[in-house]
């Protein structure tokens, strides 16, 4: 691996190109499967905080407490969204895992749901986002359907996947670069490979219609290298003029 001033310098040239364009990158973070407070959700609190990069962090719902709530007080840059229910794997042995697929009837799906949300918003109020972020980035179209009458305005998955898009009232919100790798050592992924990614992601949003990208972390698998990505990767965007790191909740809507 080459230094990471070398890995970062295709990107900060991406970003002088958005510079000369006058457009400014919209970039949000998400981290998923937060249940209790722990070092690894500390650490990310704090870096993010530390570079002002709203976080949206997913939880899942069954058996988070009050502890978890309680550490995230008094950190305002942190809005908490619905990680489906329990993180159960409903599909079948050789199917991909899903808890909100279609291999159970719908109205479960749904009910779970719904107290899923309600027990997250009488743990965060108004701190909890409108988005809902399906286990392993999958869901049945005949659960999204639903979503608008359980009180959800957005849905987050992975990549280009548009589940919201015959709903009414439902929004779509992805991410894109996951700094995992999940098929090989579940540490962070190659900095190399993801400062290119991140580049090809930049440049397809500067051609279009500069649409947001999402970065994707799971503070409780980070190793060495996911931290350092995450923290370089901040340092050179978080004050870069042609960035601009949002809440979620404020892309949606
Ligand atoms: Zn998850």
């Amino acid at each position: 691996m080459t230094g990471w001033q070398e890995i970062f310098a295709p990107v900060r040239e991406e970003l002088d190109n958005w510079d000369r364009c006058g457009k400014q990158a919209r970039l949000w973070l998400r981290d998923d499967d937060a249940v209790e407070p722990t070092d690894a959700l500390t650490r990310l609190v704090s870096i993010s905080g530390q570079a002002d990069v709203p976080l949206l962090l997913c939880v899942i719902p069954e058996t988070t407490s009050n502890h978890l709530r309680n550490t995230l007080e008094a950190e305002r840059h942190v809005r908490v969204a619905v990680h489906g229910y329990g993180h159960h794997n409903h599909a079948p042995p050789g199917e991909k895992a899903q808890e909100l697929g279609p291999h159970r009837p719908v109205e479960d799906v749904v009910s779970q749901l719904l107290w899923s949300r309600t027990k997250l918003q009488d743990l965060y109020g108004n701190r909890l986002s409108g988005i809902l972020v399906p286990p392993w980035n999958r869901i049945s179209p005949g659960v999204v359907w639903h979503l608008p009458q359980l009180g959800f305005a957005g849905i987050s998955t992975f990549g280009s996947t548009h589940e919201a898009k015959d709903v009414t009232g439902l929004d779509q919100l992805n991410t894109h670069l996951d700094i995992i790798d999940w098929k090989g050592t579940r540490g962070g992924r190659d900095p190399d490979w993801l400062a290119n990614e991140l580049v090809q992601l930049l440049q397809r949003s500067r051609g279009g219609d500069a649409a947001p990208i999402g970065v994707l972390a799971h503070h409780l698998v980070h190793d060495q290298l996911a931290w350092a990505f995450l923290e370089e990767l901040f340092k050179v965007t978080a004050h870069h003029p042609a960035v601009s790191w949002q809440a979620a909740d404020a892309l949606i809507g």
